[in-house]
């Protein structure tokens, strides 16, 4: 009898230790060692196997290495993008931005699109997928993270419309050639405090570069923030995430910089988005 049913049964008991959704990173290991989607392997799981290297991916995992880095993608906004360890892991979380980007939009959709720290590219090309009219650039302080946003802008078709550069905002002047004003412009930001004790997936392999932000999580904000002046197109949005205990904060510091800023929170009731405008709304 083929045994992946229970193979994937076992698997998903001891990964109950290490996880919240030990079914789900099963399954998806399992299709990734089955060389098959998830959904095909659901479909057809009584006739097959568990091949040979399933139990090594499993014990990857159990070692706390993320799902995404073992399969070497994970899907946001309904997409599919390739990550690695030199970008941050896509959050749902961060599917918030998208959302607000859509609502905004029905005002008056964005033609030009900037997103800071672009990482895999996952905001800007999920952005760009729901605005076919737009162009967008992404800028990264990280080589290998634009070589990912690259390939990932080629895998959904988007290279004719995203562009990517090399930028790193703590050297001065950062901003200076940026072919603006934007519309839009997208940032999750590192803003995890130094502090901070991360779960051992998040701390040991994802990229320190991407998360840390000084001791109170606000130094990229407080860099990225007086840049945005000159950025930001006449009526253009600013959507910024934020840790779950920085709203007060960062609105304060937005509002410093002339801005009204409103908050929303994520599905688990954490606030997670500000939508920074010039002008009360
Ligand atoms: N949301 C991420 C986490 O909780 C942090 C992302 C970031 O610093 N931009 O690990």
């Amino acid at each position: 009898m083929a045994d992946a049913a229970a193979a994937l049964r076992a698997a998903a008991q001891d990964l109950q230790s290490i996880t919240d959704t030990p079914r789900l990173d099963a399954e998806l290991l399992m299709a990734h060692a089955l060389e098959m989607s998830r959904e095909d392997m659901l479909l057809k799981l009584p006739e097959l196997n568990a091949p040979r290297d399933f139990r090594e991916l499993l014990q990857r995992r159990l070692a706390h290495e993320p799902v995404a880095h073992i399969i070497g993608e994970k899907e946001f906004w309904g997409l599919s993008f390739q990550v690695s360890p030199d970008v941050l892991i896509p959050r749902p979380d961060s599917e918030l931005l998208i959302e607000e980007a859509i609502r905004l939009a029905a005002e008056k959709p964005p033609v030009r699109i900037l997103d800071l720290g672009t990482g895999s590219g996952a905001l800007l090309l999920a952005t760009l997928s729901e605005f076919p009219d737009a162009t967008g650039m992404g800028i990264d302080a990280s080589a290998s993270a634009l070589e990912i946003a690259h390939n990932n802008a080629d895998r959904l078709s988007l290279t004719d419309r995203a562009q990517f550069r090399m930028l790193d905002w703590t050297c001065s002047g950062w901003a200076n050639d940026l072919p603006g004003p934007f519309d839009l412009i997208l940032a999750n930001p590192p803003y995890v405090s130094t502090d901070a004790s991360l779960s051992a997936e998040v701390a040991q392999y994802e990229p320190h570069e991407a998360l840390f932000a000084g001791v109170e999580g606000l130094d990229d904000y407080r860099i990225i923030l007086p840049a945005l002046e000159k950025l930001l197109a006449t009526g253009g949005h600013v959507l910024f995430e934020i840790g779950y205990d920085q709203a007060k904060n960062v609105t304060q510091l937005a509002e410093s910089h002339g801005y009204f800023v409103q908050c929303q929170q994520d599905l688990g009731g954490n606030d997670r988005l500000l939508t920074l405008n010039r002008t009360a709304s």
